[in-house]
């Protein structure tokens, strides 16, 4: 493959040797202990992996010292899975416990390995981004404060993926996640006219809106907004800082769950809305984490083993999800979004 310039370099070229050396060819794999992996090839060679956790905003002084495990223990080969776990891959056994002691010398979590739940994948919040209706870290970090235990622990019922995004544009894996946690803006935009008409290109606007919300206005050389229209997604404010859609008294969060990316047992599934809004409730966001920690409860307590949150959802029904999470049934529940027969068909296992 001729060498680019531009888009990810080939994957083969970063694979550690005992991977290379035996691509395709893997017999079987074991989880020797909550964060450790062992594949075993059909030569015989073995791959030690060890999984721990990642704030994901990192800073320099961290990835230096992830850099440095990984060229002590690994030879380099080290990688971020793409819920934010950090893999060191190990193809000599007696580095494995030296690397664990490491990593608990320097409160490096290890676990997300098998029944146990995985690091939260986030966004950037108000820490970088522009369009947040809430924090990302500060949420998560509230949350799992509460959940660790399950991350070092394999003591659910299968696998717990939980997402955050700080707004519609979900940069996390909100819409297929057991349980995602989303930003809401409830208010549309609000103009700013004058702001618009000298630094922003009105048809560009006009086009980022997905439910055709937007008119152009000629007379102000701007646009307005047909609020009825509008699903406050925040996608105008990315194309022009005129159009403001943050509102500290309405935005919030709501919670969603069910979703997952896996074929195994029963076909990928969207999240589907649990509790449309929490308020903001900085630093701790209390709120939200009892409502994540009371969806983990129940289902870790009626699910059967292997069962994802959608799974057991579907086993018992929305109606009995509702009922043992004590959370209420609201019209905001029902979906009459116009667009919303084509998401129904949302797995790979689809036919039209
Ligand atoms: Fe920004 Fe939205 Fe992505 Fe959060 S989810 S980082 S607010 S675009
Ligand atoms: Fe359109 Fe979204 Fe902007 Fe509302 S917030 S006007 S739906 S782009």
């Amino acid at each position: 493959m001729p060498k680019l310039d531009f888009g990810p370099p080939d994957f083969h070229a970063m694979l550690p040797p005992v991977i290379k050396r035996n691509y395709g060819q893997w017999r079987y794999h074991e989880i020797l202990k909550p964060g450790l992996l062992k594949h075993v090839a059909e030569s015989g060679e073995a791959l030690f992996t060890v999984r721990a956790g990642t704030p994901r905003l990192l800073n320099t002084d961290s990835v230096r010292r992830i850099a440095d495990l990984a060229d002590k223990y690994c030879d380099g080969y080290v990688r971020f899975t793409s819920r934010h776990n950090l893999e060191f891959l190990i193809s000599d056994e007696s580095r494995v416990e030296p690397l664990l002691a490491e990593l608990k010398k320097f409160n490096i979590p290890v676990g997300g390995t098998g029944n146990s739940m995985s690091s939260i994948v986030h966004t950037q919040g108000w820490i970088h981004c522009h369009t947040p209706a809430t924090d990302a870290s500060g949420v998560v970090k509230a949350v799992m404060d509460e959940l660790f235990q399950h991350y070092t622990h394999m003591d659910l019922p299968a696998k717990l993926k939980v997402a955050m995004a700080c707004c519609l544009n979900m940069c996390g894996a909100v819409h297929c996640s057991d349980i995602a946690i989303l930003g809401v803006h409830r208010t549309p935009p609000k103009v700013d006219h004058e702001a618009l008409a000298r630094g922003c290109e009105v048809p560009t606007v006009v086009a980022s809106c997905p439910t055709a919300a937007l008119r152009p206005n000629p007379r102000l050389k701007s646009v307005d907004v047909v609020e009825e229209r509008c699903m406050y997604c925040g996608n105008c404010f990315t194309m022009c800082p005129a159009m403001k859609i943050m509102d500290g008294e309405h935005d919030g969060i709501s919670i969603w769950v069910g979703g997952k990316v896996g074929n195994a047992r029963t076909a990928p599934m969207f999240s589907k809305l649990a509790i449309p809004f929490l308020p903001n409730n900085p630093p701790r966001w209390p709120e939200v984490v009892d409502a994540v920690k009371n969806i983990v409860d129940v289902w870790a307590a009626h699910a059967i083993k292997g069962e994802r949150v959608g799974e057991w959802i579907n086993r018992v029904g929305w109606e009995r999800f509702f009922e043992l999470t004590g959370l209420p049934f609201t019209d905001k529940h029902v979906d009459d979004f116009i667009f919303s027969v084509p998401s129904f068909r949302s797995s790979t296992q689809f036919k039209w």
